[in-house]
């Protein structure tokens, strides 16, 4: 699933591509209402956590693009042909297609695409945690809710209203950088190992939405057994099960946590 790097990257992307002009929205798929948005000027797209946002004119009540990827969902960019050729074909089931005067994208596979007020994103904004991308985050609110739970830290971090946009990758290296068992409940974090890792936490995924890959090895364990996939950087423990861990050696476990592999060293986490 993508994590909240990801959605800010998105959120610049279209702000770059499209704001400040009328932007054709359509749904070839059928499945998105988004006639109330087409034709008009895109004001601004953000992000918080895992949503996208993308405010439509009028800059008061304007109708707002409401976006979550999911675990399948991605936008593809591609040019408008110039000279007046036709657009490409969608390709798949495209659930909104955004052409602006030089680029197009379609987004498929969201789980959730809908034309929303602010109210409504109020709502939703309500119930999520700080997002560490954002200025404005406030971590005194993540720590208020994670020292005050029996809740295991591996869970609390994958929780949207503690934290929002920290996914599977961020949270087990996360961990793993601060030799945090993600069994510890939040109860028993220190609030200055809780401080050390939030500014850590920044900063990874300001790398992360610099780079557009999740970097967390530093540079002195960046060798040895390659990564998970191709082409993306190395980890510590992301699917790494059984792997020796790039600090002590011993094997990485893993174990389901929230619904999803959770991936630690035993031996350095404890
Ligand atoms: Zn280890």
């Amino acid at each position: 699933m993508p994590e909240g790097h990801t959605l800010h990257r998105l959120a610049r992307l279209h702000q770059r591509r499209f704001a400040r002009a009328p932007v054709a929205v359509s749904s070839p798929q059928g499945r998105f209402a988004g006639s109330t948005v087409d034709g008009r000027v895109l004001l601004r797209a953000g992000a918080w956590g895992k949503h996208l946002f993308h405010h439509y004119e009028p800059a008061r009540g304007g109708p707002i693009v409401h976006v979550h990827l999911g675990l399948y969902g991605a936008f593809r960019e591609w040019r408008v042909p110039s000279g007046g050729e036709a657009l490409p074909e969608p390709v798949g089931q495209v659930r909104m297609r955004m052409v602006g005067a030089d680029y197009g994208t379609d987004l498929r596979g969201p789980t959730v695409c809908e034309v929303i007020d602010e109210a409504r994103v109020s709502d939703i904004l309500a119930r999520l945690g700080p997002d560490p991308l954002r200025s404005d985050a406030d971590p005194s609110w993540a720590w208020g809710r994670i020292t005050k739970s029996r809740r295991p830290i591996g869970a609390l971090l994958m929780d949207q209203t503690v934290i929002a946009g920290v996914g599977n990758v961020y949270r087990s290296e996360l961990l793993f950088r601060h030799r945090i068992d993600p069994y510890r409940p939040g109860r028993a974090i220190g609030e200055a190992e809780f401080e050390g890792a939030w500014t850590d936490l920044v900063d990874l995924m300001k790398v992360g939405l610099r780079r557009g890959n999740i970097i967390t090895v530093s540079a002195e364990h960046d060798h040895g057994p390659p990564s998970y996939l191709p082409g993306r950087p190395r980890t510590y423990v992301y699917r790494r099960t059984g792997e020796p861990c790039r600090v002590c050696g011993e094997p990485i476990s893993t174990a389901v946590l929230e619904g999803r592999n959770m991936f630690w060293c035993a031996a350095c986490q404890q």
